[in-house]
């Protein structure tokens, strides 16, 4: 369900996508791009349909229920990276031919009855945990995994899967050599019975930093929409060339003077040290702006940026425009992304916030979305009026 009682508006410029899928398709080999969880905010169709239309023939969502959602919209393979969790979501995937990613033995055997119903061998892929204790059967359990496959015969495992912890740590790298080193002496195990078994390890930061760990596909995800996971390290040269995707702005609604020891929002937690102009803009918690922006994010307003004065409000945040003249109300205040020269990238307004951006697309993306293409040989920013399709 979209936000849907507010002002706040997220454009999703689909050629950044695009050309970040080249990119990272340029530095991989084959990629299985990741979409899960409305494509991070992004929208799971409108993105994967523009993938599809670059090449995209592999894709990779959350639950099954998104799987399903995507099946009839693309070609090629879906995976459901949480897997069947019940008997109903076994049978969808097997009947859909959805390919679901096993981490429990008791998923294979759910899968199994559900192929058996079915009368299908559906293709499975197994994760295996090599370090992120999350989800996927133990490094040492192969051959249990492989018993419980000898008495699942119509399962076609054809993938392997495991997650990395660190692949955006450049002082953790011993640890991903660790994961993979697992990873290998799994794939070892299964050899014999399985030599045609395909596999995947890596996620956006393992494709840039580990180019001999690419394995079959890889899996990016946040490159895609255009955050650099080594923003900050001394690896940021590696993501350098991505292009975020999504922009957020908001409407300004009132500008007016603050004089000098006025206070202004909820608690007066700012007091104005000298005579101020302020413009109340159209955005605030209610709309996933985090109340953690208070006093410390920034917007910008006329291509200048513009700090938030005291706390974030549920529709409302309070920006200083004193050194920016001519703010009007209905004037554009942009959250996320550039304006003129002038830009918020997800790193900035992600630190501001206390998080990473990851959580803020997805957040942000709750929002009503619209779609543009800015051109390849454009300046590379979406612009509204560029719209190509309604999201929902
Ligand atoms: C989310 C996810 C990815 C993508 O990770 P990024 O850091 O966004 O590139 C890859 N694999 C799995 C299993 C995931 O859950």
């Amino acid at each position: 369900m979209p936000i849907d009682y507010n002002l706040l508006r997220v454009t999703i410029d689909l050629d950044a996508i695009r050309h970040n899928h080249r990119f990272l398709r340029s530095r991989g080999t084959a990629l299985i791009p990741v979409i899960k969880s409305d494509a991070y905010g992004h929208g799971l169709i409108p993105v994967a349909r523009a993938l599809a239309e670059c090449g995209a023939d592999f894709f990779a969502v959350g639950t099954v229920d998104e799987a399903v959602r995507l099946r009839p919209k693309v070609e090629g393979t879906v995976f459901a990276l949480l897997g069947p969790q019940s008997p109903e979501e076994a049978r969808e995937a097997v009947e859909r031919g959805i390919v679901p990613i096993a981490a429990r033995h008791d998923q294979l055997i759910r899968l199994q009855e559900a192929a058996d119903r079915a009368k299908h061998r559906p293709v499975v892929a197994l994760k295996f945990d090599t370090g992120m204790a999350r989800l996927g059967f133990g490094a040492e359990d192969a051959g249990r995994v492989l018993e419980t496959l000898s008495r699942c015969p119509l399962l076609q495992p054809q993938w392997l899967f495991s997650h990395l912890a660190t692949a955006d740590a450049p002082d953790q790298a011993d640890f991903v050599r660790e994961q993979a080193a697992r990873f290998q002496r799994i794939r070892d195990h299964f050899d014999a019975a399985w030599p045609d078994l395909r596999c995947s390890l890596v996620n956006s930061a393992g494709l840039l930093a580990f180019p001999d760990l690419a394995w079959d596909r890889q899996r990016p995800g946040i490159a895609l929409y255009g955050a650099n996971p080594f923003h900050g390290t001394e690896l940021a040269h590696l993501g350098r060339d991505l292009r975020p995707a999504m922009r957020v702005q908001a409407p300004v609604l009132a500008v007016h003077p603050l004089a000098m020891g006025a206070s202004i929002s909820y608690g007066r937690t700012y007091v104005a040290d000298r005579d101020k102009t302020v413009a109340i803009v159209g955005a605030g918690y209610a709309d996933a702006y985090s109340r953690g922006l208070s006093n410390t994010g920034w917007m910008l307003l006329h291509g200048q940026r513009a700090k938030i004065l005291g706390r974030v409000c549920m529709q409302m945040t309070a920006v200083d425009v004193t050194d920016i003249p001519g703010v009007a109300p209905g004037d554009p205040a942009v959250l996320l992304g550039s304006d003129g020269q002038a830009s918020i990238t997800p790193e900035d307004l992600s630190s501001w916030w206390g998080t990473i951006p990851y959580e803020i697309f997805c957040l942000l993306g709750m929002n009503p979305r619209e779609y543009v293409a800015s051109s390849e040989t454009g300046e590379g920013v979406a612009k509204p009026e560029n719209r190509v399709m309604p999201d929902r």
